[in-house]
């Protein structure tokens, strides 16, 4: 009686023994090796459906942009607007900053620009603001100002006015068209949300160029998070351009 009690109490203690194991397994092969988000997946390049223009409501159409995973639409007043990909999560940015490449000395910033939108390995480690950095800094050495940055007052989708309603989240403006599309507001980002939203829409308003050098100034204070996101080669760009585009100082005393 007492053999076959140590008989069982050892085949319980091998069978916990094993379901042990196999939970270790899973657990390893989940963490371990586990997908990780490949390029493709980051990347995807988004697909619009037709948009009119939030800020005059004439109709959005698609052009070119420096950018090979962003989708950039502009109405007849030029005003644009830019879809970016999901931004990498912060466990990947957090690795942009000592991403392994060298940057040739006489590399040019248009080169850097190229490379960091452009290689897929590269661009999955890219912070999303920092993409939208890059392209309007490519946008202003060829020429780019832009005064003011496009408002968001009627609905994207159908062109009725946009009018602010109350919802629970402080960090965000919440806006209703009269169709009752809803969306959220934050700074020059406007993306569907709640009511009327079929798809994951996220519109950036083009920055205008004073904008743009606070950006470019604030990545440059020496954050931590933010220093590990910012790659020697991407901060050359950014500190090139924050000195080239000072504004021009009104000196009364020139000539
Ligand atoms: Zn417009
Ligand atoms: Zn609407």
């Amino acid at each position: 009686m007492v053999a076959w009690r140590r008989g069982m109490t050892g085949l319980i203690a091998r069978a916990r023994a094993l379901i042990g194991l196999v939970m270790l397994a899973t657990l390893v092969l989940l963490l371990g090796c586990g997908d990780l988000p490949d390029s493709a997946e980051i990347l995807a390049k988004p697909v619009l459906p037709s948009l009119r223009c939030p800020a005059c409501s004439e109709a959005l159409e698609a052009i070119p942009s420096a950018d090979p995973f962003a989708a950039v639409v502009a109405c007849a007043r030029d005003h644009r607007f830019h879809v970016l990909p999901e931004g990498p999560e912060a466990y990947l940015s957090a690795q942009a900053g000592s991403f392994g490449i060298t940057v040739d000395d006489g590399a040019s910033d248009r080169q850097i620009i190229e490379y960091w939108l452009a290689d897929p390995d590269a661009r999955r480690l890219l912070n999303v603001q920092l993409a939208e950095i890059l392209r309007s800094i490519g946008d202003a050495r060829n020429g780019r100002s832009v005064a003011d940055r496009p408002r968001f007052s009627s609905c994207p989708y159908c062109a009725t006015a946009l009018e602010q309603f109350d919802q629970p989240d402080i960090w965000v403006l919440g806006l209703r068209c009269e169709k009752g599309h809803e969306f959220a507001q934050r700074g020059g980002r406007l993306w569907a949300s709640g009511q009327g939203s079929t798809e994951r829409l996220e519109l950036r308003a083009e920055l205008s160029s004073s904008e743009l050098r606070d950006l470019t100034a604030g990545w440059l204070e020496g954050d931590r998070h933010m220093d590990a996101q910012l790659h020697p080669s991407v901060e050359r760009v950014l500190r090139r351009f924050l000195t080239d585009s000072e504004p021009p100082s009104a000196d009364p005393a020139d000539p």
